[in-house]
């Protein structure tokens, strides 16, 4: 019997988690995990070093990443599973999309001070170690800085997807995310896909070439679980699943809390493989 599980979704301090590729990999082995991916905000720079901490752990490590798009007007998110991390034309766009990013949280904090709260953007890279800075880093130098007592009352109040001071402007359609991930040779997935209102989202995403959906993750209760299975099973999608684990960046470490059986490792695989072909 193959009981080997894995977990597809987990951030570094590259992105917005707080702990080191090889951390995550102790993590992973105390978990029990097989396989993980890496799966960092527009970055893959961690990749490499989760590789060779996994090598010693006997553990699977799985490129990918997990691009920004707008989507009608929302933030949605699209994992890149397989994609070739060595690729220059990758990592440039990546370059590219940190750097707006960079820009973007330059003008929250613009917005934040006009609510009287001032905060450099060295405040919220301070002590980090990321290359893609997000509205997890901010929310966190809010709270470091006493302007909120949590990172959940940063997004309530402030930054969250209808806060008075979030900015989106990634400038990213979903079907450039998807051509980016499938020029690298990977596999798109839709990343938490219960952010979306209808199953007409997901089949417009579809059109635009998603190939998968994450079907488990950690906010995900059981009957929306059941809803995204339906809705893979019936267009032929890639099943993924994973924690979303940030480290300590979320209320509470979610490495262990979604494991997904093996053969979903060896179904996207061969989704990677069969579409280079
Ligand atoms: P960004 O990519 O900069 O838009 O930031 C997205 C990240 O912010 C997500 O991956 C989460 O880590 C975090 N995030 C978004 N909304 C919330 C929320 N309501 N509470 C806590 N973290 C959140
Ligand atoms: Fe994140
Ligand atoms: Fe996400
Ligand atoms: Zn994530």
């Amino acid at each position: 019997m193959n009981t080997r599980v894995a977990d597809l979704h987990l951030h570094t301090y590259y992105s917005d988690g707080t702990e080191s590729p090889e951390q995550v990999v102790a993590r992973a082995h105390r978990a029990g995990l097989a396989a993980i991916a890496i799966t960092d905000h527009d970055t893959v720079a961690g990749i490499d070093q989760a590789r060779r901490a996994a090598t010693a752990a006997n553990i699977e490590v799985i490129p990918a990443t997990e691009l920004s798009a707008d989507f009608e007007g929302r933030e949605i998110h699209i994992l890149g599973y397989y994609i070739d991390d060595t690729s220059t034309t990758l990592r440039s766009r990546l370059e590219e999309v940190c750097h707006s990013r960079k820009e973007r949280i330059l003008v929250m904090l613009e917005k934040l001070s006009q609510r009287g709260i001032s905060l450099s953007f060295a405040d919220v890279t301070e002590g980090t170690h990321a290359l893609c800075i997000g509205r997890l880093h901010l929310a966190m130098a809010l709270k470091k800085n006493g302007f909120v007592a949590s990172c959940a009352e940063a997004f309530q109040k402030y930054i969250g997807d209808t806060g008075p001071c979030y900015v989106s402007s990634f400038n990213v359609t979903p079907q450039q995310a998807v051509t980016c991930i499938r020029e690298a040779g990977g596999v798109p997935v839709l990343a938490h896909p219960y952010i979306l209102n209808s199953a007409r989202d997901i089949e417009r995403l579809i059109a635009d070439g998603i190939a998968g959906l994450e079907v488990y993750h950690s906010d995900h209760t059981r009957a929306m679980t059941d809803h995204f299975i339906a809705i893979a099973q019936k267009h032929s999608l890639v099943i993924t699943g994973g924690s979303d684990c940030h480290g300590l960046g979320k209320a509470r470490v979610l490495m262990g809390s979604v494991k997904v059986p093996y053969i979903l490792v060896e179904r996207l695989r061969q989704c990677a493989q069969s579409s280079r072909l």
